[in-house]
């Protein structure tokens, strides 16, 4: 703070304090940390050298620091040691901490204790503020605890600095145009993921999915160690998603570089998954996206194709009650083994004819979130009632299902 003269005045018991303090192996740094809640806007070797002042001492006993052994004392070599541990990660906001032996923590309150202080700062947040404040002017980056895009983290005992990069962010929205493609990967079943004589070797129970033909070229970008996609739920793998697409983030990990040329990537997953999978309005996104996704529970609206045999007017009369009509839904037998098994009430919101033939009719739908569409049409045994099938009396299947749009953007 130069120019500033901040107050430092020590009297009565602190004097003694200090006193006591200038008499112990401590270095400036640590000298000054023992009064380090006292002086706002000066740095601890200032409040070492106005404690001395105002005692006529000159300097501290010979010897290593009793409380950091010197490690304030080696900011090149922790800046280096920060240099080094950051080569090769592209990153404009960082934060430090560090690791301390307890012991030389517990050391250093005895200190205070012994003295007298009760204005002592800590070692592990005194070196973590003077670390960044060195590095941040270095690299002419952002120290920046809240929202770091690495985190240094200085091992004192042993001399160390490791690194830890965290996730880049994307998010937009997909289409997709194949009622062959799972959201996500899926690891095989037997074998779950290692590789097996059933998924050939790959660990996939499919070869492909929207979250490796997404990801592809973003990680190829961004040098990322892997991926974790997150949508704002899914569509059965034999449902296409229509419309402006389904909200989601991709995370990816370990990012080498932390910008891409989205562009260019959004038309490459075009591009490479020919034609089956488009990406709309892909942008950078923050931690807190996949938080959005997650938690979010729009209202989705379907087509619907369902084979019967009933008439036209029947189904009619049947769609004129079911709008907001309580819908009990027993976990559906298809997720059984992944999902609980429980009775959850959803509604449908609208119902629409809007297409038949002899056999076949189509519906447009608009229904909660979390309701099962198929179940719904067809019954599931009894598991959902109740169904379109109970309504009219007649046995129904889904022949095919899209999803035409998630209702996120409404209010
Ligand atoms: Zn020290
Ligand atoms: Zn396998």
């Amino acid at each position: 703070m130069a120019g500033a003269s901040p107050t430092f005045e020590l009297d009565g018991p602190a004097l003694d304090a200090a006193r006591r303090a200038a008499e112990r192996p401590l270095c400036e740094e640590c000298l000054g940390r023992v009064f380090g809640r006292r002086g706002r806007g000066l740095t601890n070797p200032e409040r070492a050298e106005r404690l001395r002042a105002q005692l006529g001492a000159s300097s501290s006993p010979p010897g290593p620091c009793e409380v950091c052994g010197g490690a304030f004392d080696r900011w090149p070599s922790w800046l280096e040691r920060g240099q080094k541990a950051v080569e090769g990660w592209e990153f404009e906001r960082f934060s430090c901490g560090s690791r301390w032996d307890p012991e030389i923590l517990a050391k250093e309150e005895a200190v205070w204790r012994e003295v007298g202080s009760s204005e002592g700062e800590s070692a592990r947040s005194a070196f973590n503020r003077e670390w960044g404040k060195r590095l941040q002017k270095g690299w002419g980056r952002t120290a920046d605890p809240k929202d770091p895009e690495v985190v240094l983290l200085a091992d004192v005992l042993m001399g160390r600095v490791e690194v830890t990069v965290l996730p880049v962010y994307f998010e937009g929205r997909y289409r997709k145009l194949d009622r062959t493609l799972p959201q996500t990967r899926w690891p095989c079943r037997r074998c779950r993921g290692r590789g097996c004589d059933r998924c050939g070797g790959t660990g996939k129970t499919y070869s492909e999915s929207v979250e490796e033909l997404v990801a592809a070229p973003l990680l190829a970008a961004t040098g990322g160690e892997g991926t974790r996609f997150h949508g704002m739920g899914r569509e059965d793998i034999d449902a296409r998603m229509l419309g402006d697409g389904r909200p989601f983030v991709l995370e990816i990990l370990r990012p080498r570089r932390r910008s891409a040329d989205l562009t260019a990537a959004g038309a490459e997953i075009g591009r490479a998954s020919g034609g089956r999978v488009e990406v709309l309005g892909l942008s950078r996104a923050d931690a807190a996206a996949v938080l959005r996704v997650k938690e979010a529970s729009p209202e989705k609206s379907y087509r619907v194709v369902v084979t019967g045999a009933v008439e036209e007017e029947k189904v009619k009369e049947a769609l004129s009650v079911v709008a907001d009509r309580a819908i009990a839904q027993r976990t559906p037998t298809r997720v059984a083994h992944r999902r609980s098994d429980r009775v959850r009430t959803r509604r449908i919101r609208s119902a629409t004819l809007v297409e038949a033939s002899e056999g076949r009719f189509a519906l447009d739908l608009r229904a909660e979130a979390g309701t099962y569409i198929k179940e719904w049409v067809e019954g599931d045994g009894g598991r959902t009632e109740p169904s379109l099938s109970a309504l009219l009396g007649v046995p129904l299947r889904v022949e095919a299902l899209d999803v035409l749009a998630i209702h996120d953007r409404e209010v």
